[in-house]
């Protein structure tokens, strides 16, 4: 009898798991349910180049429809997976529409969801958010009636979608609750920066704001009320403000799950089940470089890379995970790259000049390189991605010369 492998989730990660087993020579049958009416598509380009018109919707396809066709990977889109159990012989999901999906061994790969906004007027018509595909699309729908944007939230979302609609003249303002922007993955350098160009830009940017009522007209948004009373007209709201993993079909397998919803995995992807495997956004993994403490990688690197993992560990492989991160973010003409994770650092180094839209930021932990945040600086990205891939270091006192290579000063 050929083994059924089932993936739960037709992102990134979902493809991925799929591409890498069949690569990997496993010739049992493979599906992917999604609960999304589409294909496994990108999801980066749909707060930047898709949202800005610079991209079409075939564009974001992951592959081409034949593909799944040739490899023999059924992919069921539009269905919801609603209930797990594992039987005498093997597992069953059940969608929400009462089908039955048999699987031996099982990958979760099924990313998280926006939170959402909970204060009064948070249902008015015009609270967008920007998930998926049909996200995008309303906004895209209601772009050329919106004057004033409110976007709630300061992280990657909430600026991508506010450089866009700079660029298209709407009147933008971020309200960010935090005291400095995309605070949960870059430097405070960065973060000034980056406040300085959506200001030079001409969005409005409030830090340490609190939302505490949305108002609305006919049942459409009108306005964002922050705690101080002030009320900012808005014809549209985008809430960016993080996401929540979905981790509740874990529980039902009586998998370990972290306080927030997460799935716990180790290095080599598993869960607490070795015949199930987490990936991607819902995944709670080891941290990938250290080992040390337990991290949360929302990314498309991690979505890849780790979704290879875990397609090798479900045809019983043992490979460890040390990939390292790495992240991109579009914002107007800015291209803001970052490799490493640099929570936890003791000393930086500021390469070039934030005057000029191109400078890096270098991480440093006892003496050794951890991570970089490069605007407009590819050279300096590269340079220190290759070196954590290599577990090399470059030494903080020569790194401060900005006129020298960064990969000239490599060492172990
Ligand atoms: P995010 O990066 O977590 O940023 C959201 C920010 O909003 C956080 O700093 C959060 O503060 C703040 N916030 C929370 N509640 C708020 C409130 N009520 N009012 C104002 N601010 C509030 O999340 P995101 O921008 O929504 O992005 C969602 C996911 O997509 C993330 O996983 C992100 O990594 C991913 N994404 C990545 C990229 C990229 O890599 N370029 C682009 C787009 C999206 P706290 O930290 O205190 O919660």
């Amino acid at each position: 009898m050929s083994e059924h492998i089932l993936i739960i989730g037709g992102g990134q990660a979902g493809m991925q798991i799929a591409v890498t087993l069949r690569e990997e020579g496993f010739d049992g049958s493979v599906t992917i349910v999604g609960e999304e009416h589409h294909g496994p598509y990108q999801r980066p380009p749909l707060s930047k180049a898709y949202l800005a018109g610079e991209a079409d919707a075939e564009t974001l396809e992951l592959r081409n429809p034949q593909f799944y066709v040739d490899n023999n990977i059924v992919v069921i889109p539009s269905e919801k997976v609603v209930s797990l159990a594992w039987g005498e012989k093997h597992g069953v999901a059940t969608t929400e529409t009462g089908r039955e999906l048999p699987f031996d061994k099982l990958a979760l790969a099924t990313g998280s969801d926006p939170k959402r906004l909970t204060c009064e007027g948070a249902d008015l018509d015009g609270v967008l958010y920007m998930r998926g595909l049909d996200d995008a699309n309303e906004l895209k729908a209601r772009w050329e009636k919106i004057h004033n944007i409110v976007v709630i939230g300061g992280g990657f979302i909430g600026l991508e979608v506010a450089a866009v609609a700079r660029k298209y003249n709407k009147h933008v303002t971020v309200v960010h609750s935090r005291d400095r922007l995309m605070s949960r993955a870059v430097g405070p350098v960065v973060s000034e920066f980056f406040l300085e160009a959506h200001i030079k830009r001409g969005a409005e940017v409030l830090l340490d704001s609190k939302v505490t009522k949305l108002h609305g007209e006919s049942g459409t948004v009108s306005g964002v009320e922050l705690a101080d009373g002030t009320v900012i007209p808005a014809d549209a709201v985008m809430v960016g403000i993080g996401v929540s993993p979905r981790g509740e079909l874990a529980t039902q397998l009586g998998l370990e799950v972290s306080d927030n919803g997460a799935i716990v995995v180790d290095s080599h992807a598993r869960t607490s089940d070795p015949r199930v495997v987490a990936c991607g956004d819902v995944a709670l993994l080891p941290h990938p470089l250290t080992g040390e403490g337990m991290v949360m990688l929302e990314s498309v690197q991690n979505a890849v890379d780790q979704a290879k993992l875990a397609a090798k560990s479900l045809l019983g492989g043992s490979e460890e995970y040390h990939a390292v991160p790495w992240f991109w973010s579009d914002q107007a003409e800015l291209k803001l790259q970052m490799a490493g994770l640099s929570q936890g650092f003791d000393q930086q180094v500021v390469r070039g000049n934030p005057d000029e839209d191109k400078f890096s930021v270098l991480y440093y932990k006892n003496g050794r390189i951890i991570a970089v945040d490069a605007v407009n600086d590819v050279l300096d990205y590269m340079a220190v991605r290759r070196a954590l891939t290599a577990g090399q270091n470059i030494p903080a006192d020569l790194a401060a010369d900005s006129s020298v290579a960064l990969k000239t000063l490599v060492t172990d």
